[in-house]
């Protein structure tokens, strides 16, 4: 857990050249879809990069040497639906990842999350889980599932978010100053609409092609 509310908004020229195509109203969806990954795999290597590891020995075909191995098990919690896009990347880093969906969608009057899909068993099956949600605009679906995942029993949470808001970042520091924000960019500010500015528009139309 950091000791005081911790924000990482990556300077890696790969995610920012990246990020300016993904936010181009020009860009179709499938390199929408293909940015959105390439960009979460950038940010997933940061975000897990002081995961617990285990001594091992490994038996290379000369002699034993010593390795590694995850110390701990690894939920991946996408936000229905747009977070769906970034959940291939964070497989091929760590591929026995578990994967719990969780869908919530914003009240379009209030700005409210609303929960509608949520099938996390009793008891928690992993020790960190990594909410992945491109916009953290309200911060309101953020608060909402970390609470979900805490009353859960998830020890660690992390948030990793394509672009964040300055409010949705507050939110959360503020309900929740022990999970981590992971993004691409932080924005200006939101709009009177709950959208990011400046942005990329709506993250799940422009992934899925339902932007009309
Ligand atoms: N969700 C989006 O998809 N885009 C925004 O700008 C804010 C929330």
């Amino acid at each position: 857990m950091p000791d005081q509310p911790y924000l990482f908004v990556s300077q890696h020229p790969a995610v920012l050249h990246k990020l300016a195509i993904l936010r181009d109203e020009r860009t179709d969806s499938k390199k929408f879809r293909e940015l959105v990954r390439e960009i979460s795999w950038l940010l997933g290597y940061e975000a897990l990069a002081d995961t617990p590891l285990n001594e091992i020995e490994v038996q290379t075909p000369l002699e034993v040497t010593s390795g590694h191995q995850l110390a701990e098990r690894i939920g991946l919690v996408p936000i229905l639906r747009a977070g769906i896009g970034m959940v291939d990347a964070f497989l091929e880093l760590f591929p026995e990842s578990q994967v719990w969906h969780l869908g919530l969608f914003r009240d379009e009057r209030t700005l409210r999350p609303v929960e509608y899909y949520n099938k996390l068993p009793d008891q928690t099956t992993v020790d960190t889980c990594l909410i992945l949600d491109p916009m953290l605009a309200t911060g309101g679906s953020a608060t909402a599932a970390i609470e979900v995942l805490k009353d859960w029993g998830a020890e660690h949470i992390k948030m990793v978010n394509l672009i964040a808001a300055p409010e949705g970042v507050a939110a959360v520091h503020e309900a929740h100053p022990d999970v981590a924000i992971y993004c691409a960019a932080l924005d200006r500010q939101l709009n009177d609409k709950g959208y990011i500015q400046p942005g990329l528009g709506d993250a799940g139309d422009r992934q899925f092609g339902t932007g009309f």
